[in-house]
């Protein structure tokens, strides 16, 4: 296939998670696509006219995802990348499945615990990685979370927005408090984009609006293969 996804914009500009061939740990999960051995194709379709396939492979906590990304006009390159996954024990039994995003910024892996994984470029990343926002506006714990994070990094120095990367620390800041206020703002990061999926999940208001993409696992196991 080609890029990955040059999405869609909002009205600032900014290029959103909407608009993005995107892998969903729950769906995915749901459809036993996790399970170690499990090997398949996943496509994407839009107004009947596919969008992008990648292979897929599931080891255990781990997902490896495989296909061809052009990079350069008439230029394809192969990638084989991987994903662990983390499994969040559910207060009333069960578990949730969680991708720990790859990223990597200024020499530090993102490892963010996130529903989603969007395509752009050539990798799926998390929308932090890919600097991307959300086309609707979200209320409640998503703000919320967004601005505990937002105040951290202006409280470091830096912009308000994913767009940035994390603020470096400050002159004469400790190491210690630099690191716990990270810690604390990719945690608000998470809880933010947890909220964003469950309020997807409980409402399915963004779906009936804008249908989505459709994914496509495939039922059959098949060899991993590259596609051409
Ligand atoms: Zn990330």
């Amino acid at each position: 296939m080609g890029g990955i996804g040059s999405g869609w914009h909002d009205g600032n500009g900014r290029p959103t998670v909407e608009g993005r061939l995107a892998l969903d740990a729950n769906r995915l999960y749901r459809d036993g696509c996790l399970e170690p051995g499990w090997t398949g194709t996943t496509q994407w379709i839009r107004d009947g006219k596919p969008l992008g396939t990648i292979n897929l492979r599931a080891e255990s906590f781990r997902l490896v995802l495989s296909y061809r990304c052009g990079v350069a006009e008439g230029q394809l390159q192969d990638i084989e990348d991987s994903v662990p996954i983390y499994y969040l024990a559910c207060r009333f039994g069960g578990c949730r499945p969680y991708f720990l995003c790859p990223g990597v910024l200024d020499s530090v892996v993102c490892n963010r615990r996130v529903v989603k994984l969007f395509g752009a470029g050539c990798f799926f990343r998390c929308k932090h990685c890919h600097g991307l926002t959300h086309a609707t506006q979200q209320k409640g714990e998503m703000d919320r979370a967004t601005w505990r994070a937002n105040k951290i990094r202006m409280r470091l120095g830096g912009a308000p927005g994913l767009r940035w990367s994390f603020p470096a620390r400050p002159t004469g800041m400790w190491q210690r408090t630099y690191r716990e206020l990270r810690r604390r703002a990719m945690a608000a990061d998470m809880a933010a984009d947890e909220a964003f999926a469950e309020r997807l999940a409980r409402y399915a208001v963004y779906n009936r609006r804008h249908p989505p993409t459709k994914v496509r696992p495939s039922s059959r196991r098949s060899a991993l293969r590259r596609l051409s």
